[in-house]
């Protein structure tokens, strides 16, 4: 991962990667590309507010890229904070790690990556566009996993992996690649909070 977003991620979120003795200027060390910046960052505000309301001391330890997918590795966390990082792990194998746009786990000479269909190409590594701190997708992948959240609890990560009528046929996992997906998941759900009919 870039440098840029190393700094940036490690400024925003200290109190999640670092014990109190580390230096300001202390990196990480994400074991990823800069397509996954943004699920990332969603995912650590994520955390970040859960463990402020619940007075938790999470920490996470890793962040690596394993069989296509984001793997978060951290301790002190709860159930819910548990299904943030989960559901990340698996919306991550649906958004390209290069560049961030939608994608999927594919194998490139043997080993399982996350690519968008430019990136897919053998020896594509084109310079990275990913669109760095992304705020509105983060806000809107925040609010639809707050909303998955209060609406389905300990089965939150069961309810994004089937594929939904209410949505076509796609899976809350891929929606959850964009901005509009993100949107779709919330508006739905908000509706059948209000018991509007859908
Ligand atoms: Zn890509």
């Amino acid at each position: 991962m870039n440098n840029f977003i190393e700094r940036h991620l490690a400024a925003q979120y200290r109190t999640l990667l670092f014990s109190k003795e580390f230096s300001e200027d202390a990196i990480f060390g994400f074991e990823c590309n800069d397509g996954w910046a943004n699920l990332i960052e969603a995912t650590f505000r994520l955390t970040q507010q859960h463990a402020e309301l619940k007075a938790l001391d999470v920490k996470v330890t890793q962040a690596k890229e394993k069989l296509g997918q984001l793997r978060i590795y951290h301790s002190g966390s709860d159930e819910d904070i548990g299904s943030v990082f989960e559901i990340a792990q698996l919306a991550s194998g649906c958004i390209c790690e290069l560049c961030g746009k939608p994608g999927e786990v594919v194998s490139l000479e043997g080993w399982l990556v996350a690519r968008c269909g430019k990136h897919t190409g053998r020896g594509h590594l084109d310079p990275i566009e990913a669109h760095i701190a992304d705020e509105k997708y983060i806000t809107s992948y925040t609010q639809a996993l707050d909303m998955i959240l209060a609406f389905f609890a300990t089965g939150a990560v069961r309810w994004v992996q089937d594929e939904r009528t209410a949505f076509a046929g796609r899976r809350p996992l891929e929606m959850l690649a964009t901005e509009e997906g993100c949107q779709t998941i919330f508006t739905f759900l908000n509706r059948l909070e209000h018991g509007v009919g859908v």
